[in-house]
């Protein structure tokens, strides 16, 4: 019973291992049935070899596996340490029964409680059903362990839902307490079992994605920020087939979103990896579903370039198919020489290579408030867009090239010297200098609570030096994980927005087109520094469906 603590935590771990049992066997219809959470009754079913009479009996014993033979794959790998352990812990701590046939013979039922087994043929189609209930029954530990009927229910579905994309190929179900939860239909289509586990919104903000090495292969699906999550459990990571744990991976894709995603939100993705089974790390514990391999680092970096290409590339306010965003590339941004509107005195052009060619064409209309502009978009929708926001965008990117192009440093304007509290001035150590300096920030001391600022990166050497710096020094000063690059972007978003053109400021037509024309242009015209939307779109399709218009898709 100890042992079977492993493998069998709670309902959602015996669907599990029953299910991947039924993909061994080459299934093609899984049904997965659960009552009161997986205590009182935990069912799957499928259509796939089903065993003889003898074979049956076997399985229910410790460490027997008909899959010996073929421990090649990374699904093998992964079940090694609990092989042929499954059946039995389940056993252990519950009553099963089995109804299951080859269909060459008369089936097989086969009852398990405590230590008897009772064994008789059966008719039966081809194909496995096995029933577990009074989960638990003699450990009353674990059962207290289990939490609300709603958390283990949604245990299961994260573990049925993951299985599902995991094999698109499979048609399953999901019942919950006679209520079906989801039903794919096993076309081999993995966009279309999306729509099936997490419904139509869900798959209309999927990006499509796929990355080829000699190492690994990359597919799968990016969700639009319009659907990000509070949480992390919509990012599914499936190695070669299989939902795992993959911490690092995951780490940077929230990175490669967080200028696409408000603070503290997740995006949703389905990603796909496909990596030779030699290179996967065995030696971590399988039920812990957690795995490393020799490539990851490399994986991580393909990531980092796939991803952020993929969102800037594409259309990201609420846009029914993908298929719209080539449709747009005839209707390119007009090229328009850059206006000093937004940023008098400094110049600067995105290299136009970076730049993907793909983006809507925006026709401003009218200005709302003195705060929107109300745009046309080319699928025939209205775009709305946050002038602040939108100019914040524009300026951000600006300065951020300036950063990157720029080494150079020099004096302040006027001469700069800072007054600091002393126990500021106790924290000044030749580590927080040093760390100062690499942000381009050159400072001596000047007297005994004083520090002059001899110089300061060529892009905040304008009107806001002092406060620049300031906060630069605080920031320093007070936070314990120093990153620089993002002490530059925060402080590169904060002298965005500060210089960026207000709401509640009335613009003409010409400025207003202007302002759209040079977001379109950005990397990220999509999102502000800090993550807020800087469009917000009516499309054709909800203005019809809003005026009731037959004939439409
Ligand atoms: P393992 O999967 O590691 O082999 P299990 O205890 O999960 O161990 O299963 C034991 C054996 O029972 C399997 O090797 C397989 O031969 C057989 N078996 C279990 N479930 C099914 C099923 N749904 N269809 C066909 N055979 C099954
Ligand atoms: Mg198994």
């Amino acid at each position: 019973m100890i042992a079977a603590g492993e493998v069998v935590e709670r309902p959602a771990s015996v669907v599990k291992e029953l299910v991947e049992n039924s993909l061994d066997a080459q299934a093609r219809t899984i049904q997965i049935a659960i009552e009161n959470g997986g205590r009182t009754r935990i069912v799957v079913s499928d259509n796939g070899t089903g065993m003889e009479r003898d074979d049956a009996q076997l399985a229910i014993r410790r460490h027997a596996t008909s899959k010996i033979l073929t421990e090649f794959d990374l699904f093998r790998i992964k079940t090694l340490g609990f092989r042929g352990e499954a059946l039995p812990s389940i056993i252990a701590v519950s009553r099963l029964e089995m109804l299951t046939s080859t269909g060459t013979s008369v089936g097989t039922s086969l009852e398990a409680h405590e230590d008897q087994i009772v064994v008789a043929a059966a008719p039966a189609k081809k194909g496995t059903t096995i029933t577990v209930s009074e989960l638990f029954y003699n450990t009353p530990a674990r059962l207290k362990y289990l939490k609300s009927d709603v958390i283990e229910n949604a245990a299961t579905i994260e573990v049925a839902a993951r299985l599902a994309l995991g094999h698109p190929h499979v048609a399953f179900s999901l019942t919950i307490d006679d209520k079906l939860q989801f039903s794919t239909s096993g076309r081999d289509d993995q966009l279309a079992t999306i729509h099936q586990v997490f419904g139509a919104n869900v798959a209309r903000h999927m990006i499509p994605i796929a990355y080829a090495c000699p190492d690994f292969t990359i597919s799968g699906f990016l969700g639009k920020p319009d659907i990000a999550r509070s949480n992390r459990y919509q990012m599914i990571t499936l190695l070669n087939g299989r939902a795992v744990h993959m911490p690092k991976i995951v780490a940077a894709i929230i990175e490669c979103y967080r200028d696409f995603l408000a603070p503290s939100r997740f995006p949703f993705v389905v990603l796909n990896f496909k990596i030779d089974a030699a290179l996967v790390d065995v030696n971590v514990h399988p039920s812990k579903r957690e795995i490393r391999f020799s490539k990851e680092d490399s994986l991580r970096a393909a990531l980092r370039e796939l991803i952020p290409l993929t969102l800037s590339g594409t259309t990201l306010f609420a846009q029914p198919s993908a298929s719209k965003v080539a449709h747009y590339k005839s209707e390119q941004v007009a090229d328009s020489t850059p206006l000093e509107l937004f940023e008098p005195g400094v110049s600067y052009q995105p290299p136009s290579d970076e730049v993907p060619q793909s983006r809507p064409y925006l026709r401003a209309l009218a200005q709302l408030h003195d705060t929107y502009i109300v745009s046309a978009s080319p699928e025939g929708g209205f775009v709305f867009v946050d002038q602040h926001a939108a100019a914040e965008r524009i300026n951000y990117e600006k300065y951020q090239a300036l950063a990157l192009t720029s080494n150079y440093a020099g004096e302040p304007i006027l001469p700069l010297v800072i007054d600091l509290k002393p126990s500021d001035m106790t924290l000044l150590t030749s580590d927080k200098i040093a760390t100062l300096n690499k942000t381009g920030l050159e400072i001596t001391l000047f007297g005994p609570t004083s520090i002059k600022v001899v110089s300061l990166p060529l892009w905040a050497r304008e009107d806001d030096e002092r406060s620049y710096a300031e906060s630069l020094i605080d920031q320093v000063l007070h936070e314990d994980v120093l990153d620089v690059l993002k002490l530059r972007d925060e402080s590169i978003a904060s002298k965005s927005c500060k210089r960026s053109l207000k709401a509640n400021q009335r613009l003409s037509l010409d400025e207003m087109q202007t302002l759209l024309d040079r977001l379109m242009k950005t990397m990220n015209p999509y999102a502000c520094p800090h993550g807020r939307p800087t469009m917000v779109e009516f499309s054709r399709y909800e203005l019809e469906k809003m005026f009731k218009r037959t004939g439409f898709q």
